[in-house]
C-alpha cells in the first residue's frame, strides 16, 4: 500500500474526518495542499500542538486504538486549559512500516476520542520512521477571553477540576511492573488511557478564572507556570487535593498523593478563581475543588494538615532534566 492509498483508506475515510465542520468554520478538510478554517468577526483561533514519541510518552508496543484516542486527548486538552471551543486537529504520523492492522486500531481511537470531543481531523502527513506522532489542535474563543496563565491575584482560590494522580498511578500497570487485573486498576487504567479533556469547564471558566492550565506535568510543576506567569505565590493545602478512592486502594494515602502532586498525565485543569465566582459555577453543576489559595510572594508552597510547610519530595517531569 503506498502512501496516497494509506492517507485515503485510514484518514481520509475515517468517520472523524467526514464530520461536518461547516459550523465551526471548517471550509474544506483533507485532500488540498492546506485545509482551510474560517474565524468570525470577534473570534481568535487557539492553536497548540503536542509531539508522542513511541518508548518516551507511550510504551512501543502499547494498543494502537487506546494510543489514538490518548494522542487526540492529550493534545486536546491544551484547548480545555484555554478555554477554547473544538475545532479540528492536524496529524503528523511517522510509523516503522505499513501494518493494516495497526493503523485501522489506531483511526478508530482517534475516530473515539473526536466523537466524544467534537474534533475534526483537517490534514496532517505521513512519514516513515520511528512511531511518533504530532497533533495540531484548533479552537475558536471570542477575542480576548483565553484564559492565560498569568491573571492569577493574590486572594483567588486555587482550584482543580477533577482528582488528580489517576493517570501516574495507572503508569507502573502500563509498564507492567504492577497487577492490572482488579477494578480499581482498570479505573486508573482507562483514565490513562483515555482522559477526557474538560473541555466544557475551559469554556464555562471563560470571564471567570483569572488564570488556569489543563495540568500534564503534576499539580507542582504545573501550579509553578502559574505562579511564575502571574507573579505570585500559590498555597496549596495538602490534604484538600482530590484523591479517587481507585487511586487509595492502588497506591495508598502517601503514594496517591504523590501522585497528585508530582505524577504527569492528568489533563485536569488547575485554575484561579475569585472567590465570589465559585458558587455559580457550583451551581451550574462543574466540579470545582478548591485546593488553596493565591498569596503575594513567588512559588508553590505545600501545607500539611497543620498548616505548617512541607517540602515535596519531587516536582513533575522534565524532558531536559533527569
Ligand atoms: P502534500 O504533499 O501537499 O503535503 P500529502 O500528500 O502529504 O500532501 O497529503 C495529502 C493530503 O492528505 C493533505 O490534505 C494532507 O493534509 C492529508 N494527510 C496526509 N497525511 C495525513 C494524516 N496522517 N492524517 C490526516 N490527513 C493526512
Ligand atoms: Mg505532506
Amino acid at each position: 500500500m503506498g502512501e496516497f492509498e494509506l492517507i485515503r483508506r485510514y484518514f481520509a475515510a475515517a468517520a472523524c474526518a467526514r464530520m461536518s465542520g461547516e459550523a465551526d468554520g471548517v471550509a474544506l478538510g483533507i485532500g488540498d495542499d492546506c485545509a482551510l478554517l474560517g474565524v468570525a468577526p470577534g473570534e481568535q483561533l487557539a492553536v497548540s500542538t503536542d509531539t508522542l514519541v513511541a518508548g518516551v510518552h507511550f510504551p512501543e508496543q502499547g494498543d494502537p486504538g487506546l494510543l489514538g484516542q490518548r494522542a487526540l486527548a492529550v493534545s486536546t486538552s491544551d484547548l480545555a486549559g484555554m478555554g477554547a471551543a473544538p475545532v479540528g486537529f492536524t496529524l503528523a504520523l511517522t510509523i516503522p512500516s505499513v501494518d493494516p492492522d495497526w493503523l485501522a486500531a489506531f483511526a478508530h481511537g482517534l475516530d473515539a476520542m473526536a466523537a466524544s470531543c467534537g474534533m475534526r481531523l483537517l490534514g496532517g502527513d505521513t512519514t516513515r520512521g520511528p512511531l511518533s506522532m504530532t497533533l495540531t489542535v484548533f479552537g475558536r474563543l471570542p477575542s480576548g477571553q483565553a484564559l492565560l496563565r498569568s491573571g492569577a491575584r493574590p486572594g483567588d482560590l486555587l482550584c482543580v477540576g477533577g482528582a488528580l494522580g489517576d493517570a501516574a498511578g495507572a503508569l507502573p500497570i502500563v509498564l507492567g511492573e504492577r497487577d492490572g487485573h482488579t477494578p480499581e486498576a482498570a479505573e486508573l487504567l482507562s483514565r490513562y488511557w483515555s482522559p477526557q479533556p474538560q473541555l466544557g469547564l475551559g469554556q464555562a471558566l471563560r470571564g471567570r478564572a483569572t488564570a488556569a492550565l489543563d495540568i500534564s506535568d503534576g499539580l507542582l510543576a504545573d501550579c509553578a507556570h502559574i505562579a511564575a506567569a502571574s507573579s505570585v505565590s500559590l498555597i496549596i493545602e495538602q490534604s484538600r487535593v482530590p484523591l479517587s478512592s481507585a487511586l487509595l486502594a492502588v497506591a495508598g494515602a502517601e503514594g496517591g498523593l504523590q501522585c497528585a502532586l508530582a505524577g504527569g498525565d492528568d489533563y485536569v485543569l488547575a485554575f484561579t478563581l475569585p472567590a465570589d465566582a465559585a458558587p455559580g459555577l457550583r451551581e451550574e453543576g462543574w466540579p470545582i475543588h478548591v485546593i488553596g489559595h493565591v498569596a503575594r510572594g513567588e512559588g508553590v508552597h505545600l501545607l500539611d494538615t497543620a498548616g505548617r510547610a512541607v517540602a515535596p519530595h519531587r516536582r513533575g517531569y522534565n524532558h531536559f532534566q533527569g
